[in-house]
């Protein structure tokens, strides 16, 4: 008999877990702390990429469900001049490789794909102990649950994460600053046309301008590089007046990209960025282990979800294929996981240094030929478990 195992988290890994097991009959039960699955927006466009996130989804048997969520054209990438000049413009002809889909239809998809009762919605984990036939996690809502075999699967702030390492993330000294802007075409021309049709980047020294056309919306990044309290002031201010703020950081630019901004039509969306070591491995403990941001949040790399869907998958297969020797699954999974995160810890700290990089005038132009040679480099796709 197959152990059951105990996931907390339902993000985009622990459901890729809780659904590759439920493929190899493995029981399993995901707690969540959101109330339920509309609890919180999603946030936005996630590319998926052919050689992480679509094997996972491959794992899954979820492929023709997921070609139905991709949002067509939006691979499509620009990078502008903070003036608004177009220096690169590479198109979607549909064979880039990383389709772009919207995280709330993507989690979707997942959650359909469970059994109804997997998932155990408005539990939040507030501590974990290690008892006599294995891990103890106990809720806020007062209940608790004993789990032969735990996963963290909680994301950046995992409350599994300290029986196994006691590190836990640092600020980037990078945040986002999102909104939305609806009906763009007609109530915003201009900006929606300096967008095109898929995801337009501007970079200025420590800053950018981003945006992504979603199914109905542009959806705005502003990327600012500032210490943690310039952001805590904005907390209180009225969306507007906060919004116009965001936008002053931006004078001197193009009007178009700070429309996309000061034109938002939502308050603003505060995201702070933080990350663990690159390499950030522990001792192995039997019962228990970590996947996704749990075990290696690093700042905005465009691989944390497709790494998160890969260790979900990974793990589910790893546990199928040593059903009588948990602990033998459990140490491949963290050895192949940490291979795999510290590379692109690797690539994220090279890509920081690049995002924060004051080149002047030229910023946007060395972003540009950052951009291509990412797009040239040819990826080795992850190996499945056989
Ligand atoms: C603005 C932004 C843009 C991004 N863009 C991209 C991108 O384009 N491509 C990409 O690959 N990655 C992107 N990422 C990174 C990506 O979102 C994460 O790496 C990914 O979501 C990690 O998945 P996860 O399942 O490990 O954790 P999460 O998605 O964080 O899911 C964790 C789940 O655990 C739940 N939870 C948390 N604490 C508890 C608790 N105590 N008890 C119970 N449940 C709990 C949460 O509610 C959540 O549902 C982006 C991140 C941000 C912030």
């Amino acid at each position: 008999m197959q152990t059951p195992v105990t996931i907390i988290g339902a993000g985009l890994g622990g459901l890729t877990l809780a659904r590759v097991l439920y493929l190899h009959g493995i029981p399993a039960t995901v707690y969540e702390a959101e109330p339920s699955p509309m609890a919180r927006s999603q946030g936005g466009l996630l590319d998926i990429h052919d050689y992480n996130g679509q094997i996972a989804i491959e794992a899954a048997g979820l492929m023709d469900e997921f070609r139905g969520l991709i949002l067509e054209g939006r691979q499509q990438m620009r990078i502008l001049d903070p003036d608004g000049t177009v220096l690169l413009d590479h198109p979607d002809d549909g064979t880039g490789g990383r389709p772009e889909v919207l995280r709330g239809e993507l989690r979707q998809m997942l959650l359909d794909s469970l059994p109804d009762g997997t998932v155990r919605w408005g539990r939040k984990a507030s501590g974990v102990r290690a008892v006599a036939d294995g891990h103890e996690v106990s809720f806020a809502d007062g209940s608790s649950v004993v789990a032969r075999l735990l996963v963290g699967a909680d994301g950046a702030w995992s409350r599994v994460r300290p029986l196994l390492s006691g590190v836990v993330p640092e600020y980037t000294g990078l945040a986002f600053v999102e909104t939305y802007l609806y009906d763009a075409d007609i109530r915003h021309p201009a900006a929606a046309k300096i967008v095109g049709g898929g995801g337009m980047g501007a970079p200025g020294p420590g800053q950018r301008i981003m945006a992504h056309r979603e199914r109905d919306a542009l959806h705005t990044y502003a990327m600012l590089s500032k210490p943690e309290a310039w952001f805590d002031a904005l907390d209180g201010l009225d969306p507007r007046t906060a919004l116009a703020r965001i936008a002053a950081e931006f004078d001197g630019w193009a009007p178009e990209l700070r429309e996309l901004i000061s034109g938002g039509d939502t308050a603003p969306i505060l995201r702070r960025h933080y990350r663990l070591p690159g390499v950030h491995r522990w001792e192995r403990i039997p019962g228990v282990t970590l996947i996704g941001d749990a075990a290696h949040v690093q700042g905005p790399n465009g691989e944390g979800a497709n790494l998160a869907l890969l260790d979900g998958s990974d793990l589910a297969e790893l546990l199928a294929a040593h059903p009588d020797d948990v602990d033998t699954a459990l140490a491949r999974h963290e050895e192949r996981m940490f291979a795999r995160s510290e590379e692109v810890a690797a690539e994220s700290a090279e890509m920081a240094k690049r995002i924060t990089a004051d080149h002047g005038k030229d910023t946007a132009k060395v972003v540009a030929d950052g951009f291509r040679r990412m797009l040239a480099k040819k990826r080795e796709p992850a190996e499945r478990v056989r």
